[in-house]
């Protein structure tokens, strides 16, 4: 069956238990029997700061626990223009801000309403196993394209006009790689999208942990602006992954009402009071939100440091709280073999392109201590 023929039951069929699920299986089965360290979840270890905690259970209190208006409360939304405005120079107005239950949900709404039945999304490898489901699911084909040794250049869009995809998902910083994106790269991106008329989406939602680099964004390109759906989230700039949390960005105001209109047939509208925390306490929880990147760049640098010196081969990440590692196999096996052996959960690299069998992510948004007793299995399994 050709995927245009596709009923959304088959395509929900078909989508593979992610690899990220089957080693969860297995570590719960080895659970009893050795001290398990997690590298393997999206997720920060820190508890959310608690003045936002305190806020929303006084929201609550206070009786904020009705539905709200489904493009989001004025005020979080004003809050999240004035935060995008102050901290990385990109102008949208809060009417054009749609407050999301989490940016995936948000990111699933645009790429439903962007994509028509055989259209071809490009991603670039390796890229958030994320994307594909509801790229899929919205009728589309993904097509990966290669990074030029892990770069934009002349030779990448090249490729990906020879290919004329009709979106693009760009994901800056990129899980699983920890890349930035430098200006010069998304000059020449979004040149390349403003000539061609393509349609990009944005996910930004590590935005925040950055370590050495300087993070620029593609909102602020205002050639791409009509066509372009910047995503944003408060999962990992203020650890609150479990509040579903996020925002999309919306210049054009025909995809607005769409996108709005969709979130109020699927979703009504995110959770009240969350919004309303955030609202209150966005501005002064940044302060947390450096300490934590602080804590990250630590177990960053020593994670890199130990696996350089095996015949593992990292790549140091500019931004995110993940490291891309070259294993040098099958990165299942690989990944099998570090739970059994070591007690270590990677994710296997296969989900995550075409052409990334020999990798697994390690995320190391997890306490320095475990990092450091992380770092001691390493050395001794494969130190040189
Ligand atoms: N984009 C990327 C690249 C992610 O890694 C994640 C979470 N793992 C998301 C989007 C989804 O974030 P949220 O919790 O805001 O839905």
């Amino acid at each position: 069956m050709s995927e245009i023929n596709m009923t959304t039951k088959d395509l929900i069929d078909e989508i593979p238990e992610s690899s990220s699920m089957r080693m969860g299986r297995i570590a719960r089965e080895k659970r009893e029997q050795i001290d398990l360290i997690n590298l393997g979840i999206g997720d920060p270890f820190f508890t959310t700061p608690k003045n936002i905690i305190d806020s929303a259970y006084g929201f609550m209190v206070k009786g904020k626990t009705h539905y709200e208006s489904a493009q989001g409360v004025d005020k979080l939304r004003i809050a999240i223009s004035n935060y995008l405005k102050n901290r990385f120079d990109i102008r949208y107005d809060s009417s054009e801000i749609i407050v999301t239950p989490g940016a995936k949900q948000g990111i699933f709404y645009a790429f439903f309403l962007l994509i028509e039945a055989g259209m071809k999304v490009g991603l670039f490898e390796p890229s958030w196993l994320g994307y594909v489901p509801s790229i899929r699911l919205s009728g589309g084909i993904p097509v990966f394209f290669n990074l030029d040794n892990g770069g934009f250049t002349d030779e990448s869009l090249t490729n990906l006009s020879e290919e004329k995809v009709d979106l693009l998902i760009v994901n800056n910083p990129t899980n699983p790689s920890g890349k930035v994106w430098d200006k010069k790269e998304l000059d020449l991106l979004a040149d390349y999208c403003a000539e061609e008329n393509t349609k990009v989406i944005s996910d930004e939602v590590y935005h925040e942990i950055v370590y050495e680099k300087e993070f620029v964004s593609l909102g602020k390109y205002e050639g791409i602006g009509k066509d372009l759906v910047l995503a944003g989230s408060f999962s990992k700039t203020l650890s609150m992954t479990g509040w579903r949390l996020g925002y999309v960005c919306v210049k054009d105001k025909k995809m607005r009402e769409r996108l709005t209109k969709l979130q109020q047939i699927i979703a009504t509208c995110p959770s009240s009071f969350a919004q309303f925390a955030v609202a209150d306490t966005l501005e002064a929880s940044l302060g947390r939100t450096e300490e934590m990147v602080g804590v990250y760049r630590k177990n960053r640098d020593l994670l890199f440091e130990t696996l350089n010196n095996t015949r593992l081969k990292p790549t140091l990440p500019d931004g995110t709280f993940y490291m891309w590692v070259d294993v040098g196999e099958d990165g299942e096996d690989f990944a099998v073999r570090l739970l059994n052996d070591l007690g270590i959960i990677v994710v296997p690299g296969r989900d995550y392109g075409e052409n990334t069998q020999r990798f697994v992510r390690m995320s190391f948004g997890i306490p320095t201590e475990r990092i450091e007793e992380a770092c001691q299995r390493f050395e001794n399994e494969f130190g040189k």
